[in-house]
């Protein structure tokens, strides 16, 4: 009846290869059977859904499991929804069309703050209350994981219970604990009491929190003994041995990331003081040569892309990146698969590489020295060299590239007008090396974009104490460069500052912020990760209307103030995050921990051996 109803509307939407579900990989299992059915759900439309590699994996890793059904669910459009809320149709999975209020579990992944109005959007297609407090037996349970869940409490009194750190394996444990709950008849809050003792898992409800006069955290700890006083954050050890899909999902429609994706390793140890992932997925774990091709040629040969991704935090960090990079083209190139790599770093071995890549096809290129001098490159401990990325642009230059995206962050801690002004400085160096080039290894004229993120202060990362710019000093600071950047063969992009204030709200928010959440959404926000639906004077009535200050959230911390995510344990030490404050302060550089040890703790906190 349900599936009728949605064939229905689906010829008056855009894009309906977007609900239809049936794409090749996609798994399909009898729901007649007595099965845990878990929607996977992605706050955002089928496209970004789609592109998201934890998701291909969670889906992969749970239907492995012969009695468990994990499905998928996304967002729909703005024109979908309204056909639906006009005929009375519930959000639906991918897979079955199942009303995911008939599953046993919904499972969001929190890539981006400003998804969480989604969530509430896609609970109410289906009648889910919102609260935790205010569902029954009858509602599915609410869970949630990603980078985000490292500070869960803007949404602890949404979601039933957090995971935290890497889902392949914990996400299987909670399925056999949800088992049990089925077989003995648990309650609710039986399953969730059990589940709260389950390494890398916190549920809320049994915490408690009071606040000071001027608002910040006085206490935060377990109701009863039983639960941890704080959670850690799970890894997968040996990323070899661990469970990676081959059978991708290929989509009908074009989708923002459409190739095969190869994970080569997870972690981070460049130590760039702004980076949240260089900090909550340490250490570093890598998959051997033999492993990423062998994954690679199963994932072409199941999919038939044409494009492959590797995928990591640094992939030229990768020990063996070029002889893995060489053998994959050798592999592909009767195929004429090419090989692709996320932004990369400025030296020999990225020039190398790119030597490689472009016998096959040349790709756009991407650079992130993310600051304009190298007083600030320091402050952030960047890594990165003025003379190394004036060399790499020559290299490539003469390689035959003449467009290049230039990554920056503006609004960083002890930002001066220079270091504004080393950006418009690095545009016009870079044309000006290209003008060096022999004119026989030209192609084209030049083209260069420099590319500016607002600067966002993120739990458990160095800079988690800053206060952020407010919304009129990231303005000041964009216009003052559009003003400066005068050359014709440089473009300037700027994000919007509305949303990385309120990005910066959420990212280090406490749990008085899920009223904020509810009354935005009740006032319209949605999509709010999309400029042309985010509403941000509909945000600020929802603050005044729950008497909360946003910039309360975005201001500066001090070291002794209880921060709302120190209940959880990422591994890396309080201790480590402060003294590399102190470096960012003084302008000291710390090295790349590949080498030598720099102590951050997880190798004693968290894996007990080396790194
Ligand atoms: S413990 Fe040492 S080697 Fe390991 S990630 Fe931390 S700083 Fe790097």
């Amino acid at each position: 009846m349900l599936k009728n109803k949605i064939d229905d509307v689906l010829y008056l939407v855009e894009k309906p290869s977007r609900y239809i579900g049936d794409e090749i990989n996609s798994i399909r299992k009898d729901i007649r059977k007595d099965l845990i059915r878990f929607g996977f759900c992605f706050p955002d439309v089928y496209e970004v859904g789609m592109s998201h590699l934890g998701s291909h994996i969670i889906y992969g890793a749970l239907n492995e499991v012969e009695d468990v059904y994990c499905e998928r669910v996304y967002m729909p459009w703005i024109d979908l929804e309204q056909k639906m809320r006009e005929r009375d149709i519930p959000l639906f999975t991918t897979e079955t069309r199942t009303d995911i209020a008939d599953l046993d579990m919904l499972g969001f992944t929190l890539q981006y703050e400003l998804s969480y109005t989604n969530i509430l959007n896609m609970m109410d297609l289906s009648n889910i209350p919102f609260k935790s407090a205010d569902r029954t037996e009858e509602h599915p349970i609410i869970m949630a994981g990603g980078p985000c869940a490292y500070n869960p409490e803007p949404l602890a009194e949404i979601v039933d219970f957090f995971s935290l750190g890497e889902g392949e394996e914990v996400l299987v444990e909670v399925m056999d604990l949800y088992r049990e709950k089925k077989e003995n008849n648990w309650t609710k809050d039986e399953f969730l009491s059990r589940l709260a003792s389950m390494d890398g898992i916190y549920v809320p409800k049994f915490y408690a929190v009071s606040y000071n006069e001027d608002k910040t955290i006085k206490s935060f700890g377990p109701v009863d003994e039983q639960y941890p006083k704080t959670i850690q954050k799970r890894i997968i050890e040996d990323m070899n041995k661990a469970y990676y899909p081959t059978h991708f999902v290929v989509p009908y429609t074009d989708v923002v990331h459409d190739r095969a994706m190869v994970e080569i390793f997870r972690g981070c140890t460049r130590g760039c003081r702004f980076c949240q992932a260089g900090m909550i997925y340490r250490p570093i774990r890598e998959k051997s040569k033999e492993v990423i091709v062998e994954t690679a040629q199963k994932i072409i040969a199941a999919t038939g892309y044409e494009e492959l991704s590797l995928t990591s935090l640094s992939t030229l960090d990768h020990t063996d990146i070029k002889d893995t990079i060489i053998e994959l083209i050798k592999k592909n190139t009767k195929d004429v698969v090419g090989v692709s790599l996320p932004s990369l770093r400025v030296d020999d071995l990225a020039v190398e590489v790119l030597q490689e890549i472009q016998k096959i096809r040349k790709t756009g290129l991407t650079f992130a020295p993310e600051a304009g001098t190298q007083r600030m490159r320091d402050v952030i401990n960047k890594g990165v060299a003025e003379e190394d990325l004036e060399k790499t642009l020559s290299q490539v230059f003469n390689l035959g590239w003449s467009r290049v995206k230039l990554y920056f962050m503006i609004g960083l801690p002890t930002e001066t007008l220079e270091d504004l002004e080393g950006i418009d400085t690095l545009g016009n160096k870079s044309t000006w090396l290209y003008k060096q080039v022999p004119a026989e290894n030209r192609k084209g004229s030049v083209a260069v974009t420099l590319s500016t993120a607002c600067f966002v202060p993120k739990p458990f990362t160095p800079f988690q104490w800053f206060k952020q710019n407010s919304i009129e000093e990231f303005r000041e600071k964009q216009f003052y460069l559009k003003d400066k950047i005068k050359n014709k063969k440089v473009k300037f992009n700027y994000h919007d500052a509305h949303t990385s204030v309120l990005e910066g709200a959420f990212a280090r928010g406490d749990r008085r912020l899920a009223d904020v959440i509810i009354k935005a959404y009740e006032l319209g926000c949605k999509f709010d990760g999309w400029q042309e639906h985010f509403k941000y004077d509909k945000w600020m009535e929802a603050f005044e209307a729950c008497g909360i200050d946003p910039d309360f959230y975005t201001r500066e911390r001090s070291f002794d103030e209880i921060l709302p995510w120190d209940h959880i344990d990422v591994g890396v030490k309080k201790e480590f995050l402060i003294k590399e404050y102190e470096n960012a302060v003084n302008g000291v550089v710390t090295e790349d921990c590949r080498d030598k040890c720099v102590g951050c703790g997880i190798n004693i906190d968290l894996i007990g051996r080396e790194c």
